[in-house]
């Protein structure tokens, strides 16, 4: 096998010529000789699983705290979720499914505990100093925070993953980084231009996800009904399909039914984007991965589709994530993060002497309190304050 053959993990044949190339990486922060046996993207993904960060997702919510229940997604089984939709699109695309398994694997490392409601507030709190956004923090975790290695800090991943990982930013920010790393992976916010073919893949195959799984946690939480979701014309389609084909489901109850019009639903997803996709592609004809990255995204559900997805998230966003049960919820663990923030600010001794000893003690205690799971950061506001919450 010649060496590029084995670069890319398969024939070279195989890749699309706009895929991500091993082979045409642009290395490492710090350089390090190439795997015999693996390809740079293999590597990172590998790093990635045996990082602390990915760990640590198993305990961090998705929607529903950790203690809810034992069935809901957490960051870990949302991320593998992500990962399974993104390589087999990416198999079928010819793009490089080792990176979009990276970056599927990686793209949640920078959550808090306690999903949006820790990030928000820990937002708030380092508002002064920088602010705080998990998607930032997922390229900090892979770059700084994970000590694992003798000669570098992070996961010294290549710069297509590290590109990749860092999904929006404001422009602020990009000059911040660009200044910081010149031409480096926020140039192309400063540019304009498209993330690679794998990134774009990985964002919706995120969303492909984490509605399915949203509905699905929803109604097994009793706080949606499958009657409330037939409101949805995407799922009202799916539901009527599946009526046809297996009619007296309904009656059988159990979770039958909504299983097979969530999974009729996600394939449709899936093909609907593999379609337009493959339309946009054979329109643009990009001769290489650079050139899939000017103008508009390649990576695209239907117009017809995005209308149908973006009324399922409103539904989301109104029936489920606004459910005064969530709020409730959500304003309890704030409490907790906003607790913690000024515990350690104000008592840093209480910090691990890694984070107590930073000279920066506002951002080291925000990375501390971002790599928690949601459980230890219970433990430790018991600890400092006293209180048991969410017992
Ligand atoms: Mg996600």
């Amino acid at each position: 096998m010649n060496w590029s053959a084995m670069s890319s993990g398969r024939m070279w044949a195989e890749l699309a010529p706009y895929a991500s190339h091993p082979a045409r990486s642009r290395g490492r922060r710090v350089w390090e000789p190439a795997a015999s046996d693996r390809n740079h993207f293999q590597r990172d993904r590998d790093r990635i699983v045996h990082s602390t960060a990915f760990r640590r997702l198993v305990y961090k919510t998705q929607v529903f705290l950790n203690h809810e229940g034992d069935l809901f997604r957490t960051r870990l089984t949302h991320s593998l979720e992500v990962a399974q939709l993104a390589r087999s699109m990416a198999r079928g695309l010819a793009l490089h499914e080792d990176l979009v398994e990276a970056l599927a694997l990686a793209h949640d490392l920078g959550h808090t505990p306690f999903g949006h409601a820790g990030q928000d507030v820990l937002n708030a709190c380092m508002k002064p100093y920088g602010g705080f956004e998990h998607n930032l923090q997922s390229l900090r975790v892979v770059d700084v925070l994970e000590q694992r290695y003798p000669d570098f800090d992070g996961l010294n991943l290549c710069f297509e993953t590290r590109e990749g990982i860092l999904k929006h930013c404001p422009m602020r920010v990009a000059r911040h980084i660009e200044a910081l790393e010149p031409h480096g992976v926020a140039h192309r916010f400063i540019q304009g231009l498209q993330p690679s073919l794998e990134a774009q893949l990985c964002n919706l195959a995120d969303e492909i996800a984490y509605n399915a799984h949203d509905v699905d946690d929803g109604v097994r939480s009793g706080l949606i009904s499958l009657e409330q979701l037939l409101q949805v014309p995407l799922v009202l389609r799916f539901h009527e399909e599946t009526e046809q084909a297996h009619p007296g489901l309904a009656r059988q109850g159990g979770r039958r039914l909504l299983s097979e019009v969530l999974r009729r639903m996600l394939s449709s997803q899936v093909h609907d984007l593999m379609a337009q996709t493959r339309e946009r592609l054979s329109r643009a004809q990009p001769a290489n991965d650079q050139q899939a990255r000017v103008g508009t995204p390649l990576v695209a559900f239907s117009p017809a589709m995005r209308a149908g997805i973006t009324e399922l998230k409103r539904f989301l966003f109104r029936a489920l994530y606004r459910h005064p049960q969530v709020v409730a919820t959500t304003r309890r663990a704030q409490g907790v993060v906003r607790d913690l923030f000024a515990a350690y600010t104000d008592f840093p001794g209480e910090l691990p002497t890694e984070y107590a000893q930073r000279p920066d003690l506002p951002r080291a205690v925000c990375d501390y309190i971002a790599g928690m799971t949601d459980r230890f950061a219970l433990r430790e506001h018991h600890r400092l304050t006293g209180q048991r919450v969410f017992v």
